[in-house]
C-alpha cells in the first residue's frame, strides 16, 4: 500500500522543526530513522498530515561523556553505538542490546530517539533505559524538560512525550566501579522482535554487596516492565544462586503478559522472563568482578 498523502519538511535548524509541531502538534509526526513510522504509514495505520523530517538538523547525532551521563543524541543511529569502542567496553548492556536489532539495514538507519519514542512492546531499548534509569530530554518551544525512564513509557506507541516536543537526548547515568550489565532476548529467528528480553544492570561495594540493580524485561507485556520488587530485593545484598532464583520468581510473578494470535502463550513469556532473567544476572555479576 502507499501511503496517505502528506506534507513533507526537511527543517535545517531544531527551532523550525519546533515551529512547524507546535503549529502542527498531533496532524504531525517526526520522521528519524524511518524505520517503524514509514511502514506504519504505508499500512496505513497512521496517516499525519505533516511530516517532519528531522534528519537535516545539526547537532541531533553524539555520543559522549560529561557531566555524571552517557549522552547520547536522538538521531544517533544504532549502528554508531554498536561500532562505538566506549558504549562496547563501558555499556555492554546497550552494546548488546543494539547489536541484537533487526539486521545491519536497519541498523544503519534506526536511531535510538526513535527506538524509544515508538514504545513498540517488541522494541528493545525501552527495557534497556528503564534498567540503566535513564532520563529523556524533550525539547519544545518553551525549553527542555527531563523525563525519567520510569515515567516515559506510558503503553503500546505511547510515551509521556508531548505532541510538541521532540526527543533531543538520551542520558544513561555513567557506571560505577564494578558494574556489570548483560540483555538477553528470546526471539523467534535471529532479527526478529523479541518474544521476551531482558535487561540488566548491577554495581557492586567494594565488598561485593549490590549497590545498584536496575531490571527490566521487553516484549513479553504491553509496556516494558521495571521489576522494582526485584531490583529491591538484590539492593544492599550478596548475591549467591538462592537470591538469584528468588529474583527470578519475583519478575515471573510481575509480569502480566500479553498473549498474540500465533504467538506463543503467556505463561511461557512470564516463565522466560524469569529464567532469562536468572541468567543475566549471573552474566552481569561475573562483568561486575572483572570478568568479560
Ligand atoms: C525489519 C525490521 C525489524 C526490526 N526489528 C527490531 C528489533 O528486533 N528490535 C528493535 O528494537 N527494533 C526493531 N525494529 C524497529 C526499528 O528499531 C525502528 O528503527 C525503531 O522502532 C524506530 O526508530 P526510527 O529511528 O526508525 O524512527 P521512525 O520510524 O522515524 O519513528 C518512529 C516513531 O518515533 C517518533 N520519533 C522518532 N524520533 C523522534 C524524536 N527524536 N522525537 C520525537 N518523536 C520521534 C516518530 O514520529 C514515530 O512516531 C525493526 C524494524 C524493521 C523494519
Amino acid at each position: 500500500m502507499y501511503p496517505a498523502p502528506f506534507d513533507y519538511y526537511a527543517p535545517s535548524e531544531l527551532k523550525e522543526a519546533l515551529e512547524l509541531l507546535s503549529k502542527y502538534s498531533e496532524e504531525a509526526k517526526v520522521l528519524a530513522g524511518g524505520q517503524s513510522l514509514i511502514i506504519a504509514m504505508k499500512l496505513r495505520i497512521v496517516s499525519p498530515k505533516y511530516i517532519i523530517d528531522v534528519n537535516n538538523i545539526p547537532n541531533l547525532s553524539y555520543i559522549n561523556e560529561s557531566d555524571g551521563y552517557l549522552k547520547i543524541g536522538a538521531l544517533t543511529r544504532y549502528s554508531d553505538l554498536e561500532f562505538s569502542d566506549l558504549i562496547k567496553s563501558k555499556y555492554p548492556l546497550l552494546h548488546e542490546a543494539v547489536k541484537h536489532i533487526a539486521d545491519p539495514i536497519v541498523r544503519n538507519w534506526g536511531t535510538v530517539g526513535g527506538n524509544v519514542c515508538y514504545n513498540h512492546p517488541g522494541n528493545n531499548l525501552p527495557a534497556v533505559m528503564l534498567a540503566y534509569n535513564a532520563e529523556f530530554v524533550a525539547t519544545s518551544l518553551s525549553g527542555n524538560r527531563v523525563i525519567k525512564a520510569k515515567d516515559f513509557f506510558l503503553g503500546p506507541f505511547q510515551t509521556a512525550l508531548r505532541p510538541d516536543e521532540i526527543l533531543t537526548e538520551v542520558r544513561i547515568p555513567i557506571p560505577q566501579p564494578r558494574n556489570g550489565g548483560h540483555y538477553i532476548k528470546l526471539e523467534r529467528r535471529v532479527g526478529d522482535f523479541a518474544i521476551v528480553s531482558t535487561a540488566v544492570n548491577l554495581s557492586l561495594d567494594y565488598d561485593g554487596t549490590v549497590k545498584e540493580a536496575g531490571i527490566a524485561i521487553g516484549g513479553a507485556a504491553n509496556n516494558p516492565v521495571k521489576v522494582t520488587k526485584a531490583e529491591e530485593l538484590l539492593k544492599g545484598n550478596k548475591i549467591n544462586d538462592s537470591l538469584i532464583k528468588d529474583v527470578g520468581k519475583v519478575v515471573t510473578e510481575e509480569i502480566t503478559p500479553v498473549e498474540e494470535p500465533f504467538g506463543p502463550p503467556g505463561e511461557y513469556k512470564k516463565a522466560m522472563a524469569g529464567v532469562l532473567t536468572v541468567r543475566a544476572i549471573k552474566y552481569s555479576l561475573r562483568r561486575a568482578l572483572g570478568g568479560a
